[in-house]
């Protein structure tokens, strides 16, 4: 059967209620925006909105056809069962990927995902939650611009970042970088991958080879203009061309899909067709060689780093697989969010994000209006606003998403649902956070790397946040581990919220996002950040101190 991957307008239920549809449409909205939908790959190499698609279409199904007093269960992409509840219990309840701790290795993943008995769902692709690459691009941002207060004065023009991968998330960094007024070179294997950021405005030029592009950032950097630039290459031969021919960056990072060796990362010497043949015939050998080619691409980082660039790893476990190939120093590089986000989480400000169900972009703007008046005095988020109004084009169902913190994402919420129910918006919207933000994520080679008390293997804090979420009466919530090359590396809890404009929706969207932003505080202060620790006394958070 050929598949049309469109998302749905208006405000015509094809479910015996909102919340069923809305979470139907965030369904539809992945595979859209998906990098590969008829692979059901939304983003990150494999991350999967369904297992199979005989599990999707009985996901769909069963959204299409269930009361709003029963819960769909779905482990990993496959829909179990769907058991009598009360309608204040979450619709979707998911567990993906979860595995037993000594068995949790990429290998067993890949054996058990043959046997069609797991799947990974990325972080945002399994639970329906991903919203093309304006997803991470707040974040990205977020990081150039705390770099350039602490090393650049506050300024990127006429600097230099070099970056790799323009995939689902890496697709986002070209815009960014030009956001914050950068000179953005981005290296990228696949020529479709950079044709498609072309198309959807995240990319602004192509350049034929690397003369070419050190040519035109050269240029951009005289004139102090921001500008985008694609380049067709492996990175891990560019990186170590680019530092022999003298020439060192600003700003130096990376996002190709370096955490997973087989289904990601795509090793020097090796065309797409040929990888995607040792994906089949000797997944060892080509394990092999990704690894040879982090190693020459980590090492080319290490030497940007030692003439003066700043560089950081942006979450795409590329040191740790560099560690493993030989290379001592890899540590050296620090994580983005170690290095510049945590005092952020620590106040439970992260990745928040909206999208218009009814598929019309003006609800979009409203929201932005709103926000603009009433968050006046919170500079990241008028600043990101304005930001995002003039660059970020919208991809699938128009969302926005913005860095919001405790109390604020509640006020968002309900001024929302008041909009809805009082008809000034088109039709519902649903809120959703990103896994990455303060108490949903133990990752110890990203989100919690280098815990101040220590915990950052701990999964409690996920687990328990999920726990919450459902108590809390959001619409679905969802508990991931790692998959591919992430298998053992991380868990994390994913949480949808409807605002459907009812007085139910007031109640739902109230708990779970007070509760939800409240155990991310929680989690901070319980590691001793100050920061955190103050948040919870200014906001009068029931935080238990010990
Ligand atoms: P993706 O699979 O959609 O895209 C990865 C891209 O890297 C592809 O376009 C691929 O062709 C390219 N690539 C692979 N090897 C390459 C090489 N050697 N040289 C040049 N290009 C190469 O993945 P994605 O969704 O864009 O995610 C990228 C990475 O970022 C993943 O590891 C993901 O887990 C991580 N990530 C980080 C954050 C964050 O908040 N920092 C968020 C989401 C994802």
């Amino acid at each position: 059967m050929k598949r049309e991957f469109n998302v749905t307008s208006g405000t015509t239920l094809r479910c015996k209620g909102w919340r069923q549809e809305a979470l139907l449409r965030l369904l539809e909205n992945v595979l859209a925006v998906g990098e590969d939908p008829a692979q059901l790959i939304v983003y990150a190499a494999l991350g999967r909105a369904a297992r199979d698609w005989p599990s999707h279409d009985a996901i769909v199904h069963a959204l299409k056809t269930m009361a709003e007093d029963q819960t769909l269960v779905v482990q990993s992409g496959k829909p179990i069962g769907l058991l009598r509840t009360h309608s204040r219990a979450p619709l979707v309840i998911m567990a993906n990927c979860n595995m037993i701790g000594q068995w949790a290795k990429a290998e067993n993943f890949y054996d058990l995902e043959q046997k069609n008995l797991i799947c990974w769902g990325g972080l945002t692709a399994g639970d329906w939650q991903y919203i093309g690459s304006q997803g991470v691009i707040q974040g990205t941002y977020e990081i150039f611009s705390r770099i350039a207060e602490r090393h650049f004065d506050n300024d990127l023009r006429g600097r230099f970042i070099l970056t790799a991968g323009l995939g689902g998330m890496g697709g986002a960094q070209p815009l960014a970088g030009r956001m914050a007024g950068a000179a953005i070179l981005t290296i990228e294997v696949d020529q479709e991958r950079i044709d498609k950021r072309m198309k959807i405005g995240f990319l602004e030029k192509q350049a034929h080879d690397l003369d070419e592009a050190l040519e035109m950032i050269r240029d951009a950097q005289e004139k102090r203009e921001p500008l985008s630039v694609g380049l067709l290459g492996n990175a891990a031969e560019m990186y170590p061309e680019i530092l022999a021919r003298g020439v060192v960056p600003d700003i130096v990072t990376d996002q190709t899909a370096a955490h997973d060796l087989v289904y990601g990362y795509v090793p020097v010497g090796h065309t797409l067709d040929q990888v995607r043949a040792l994906r089949t015939t000797d997944i060892p050998a080509l394990m092999n060689a990704s690894r040879a080619s982090i190693v020459q691409h980590v090492s080319a980082m290490l030497g940007f780093k030692d003439r003066g660039a700043i560089v950081f790893d942006n979450g795409n476990l590329i040191r740790t697989h560099a560690k493993e190939g030989g290379v001592e120093r890899a540590f050296e590089i620090p994580i983005f969010t170690e290095a510049f986000l945590r005092p952020l989480f620590c106040r439970a400000i992260g990745p928040f994000r909206w999208i218009a169900l009814s598929n019309d972009a003006d609800d979009i703007r409203k929201i932005d209006d709103y926000l603009l008046e009433h968050f006046a005095n919170n500079a990241i988020v008028v600043n990101w606003i304005k930001l995002a109004r003039q660059y970020v084009p919208f991809e699938g169902l128009p969302a926005r998403i913005a860095w919001l913190g405790h109390g604020e994402r509640t006020e968002l919420a309900l001024a929302v649902n008041r909009m809805v129910r009082e008809g000034l918006l088109s039709g519902p919207v649903a809120f959703t956070r990103d896994h990455l933000d303060a108490g949903a994520m133990a990752h110890p080679n990203i989100m919690t790397e280098n815990m101040r008390d220590g915990s950052d293997a701990i999964a409690d804090w996920p687990l328990l946040n999920a726990m919450v979420n459902c108590s809390s009466m959001a619409d679905l919530v969802a508990i991931h581990s790692g998959g591919g090359g992430y298998s053992g590396y991380m868990t994390s809890a994913g949480v949808t919220v409807v605002a459907d404009g009812t007085v139910e929706a007031d109640e739902r969207l109230q708990l779970s996002m007070t509760n939800d932003t409240s155990m991310g505080v929680m989690r901070y202060a319980d590691a001793g950040y100050p920061e955190a620790l103050d948040e919870a006394e200014r906001k009068s958070l029931p935080y238990i101190r010990i």
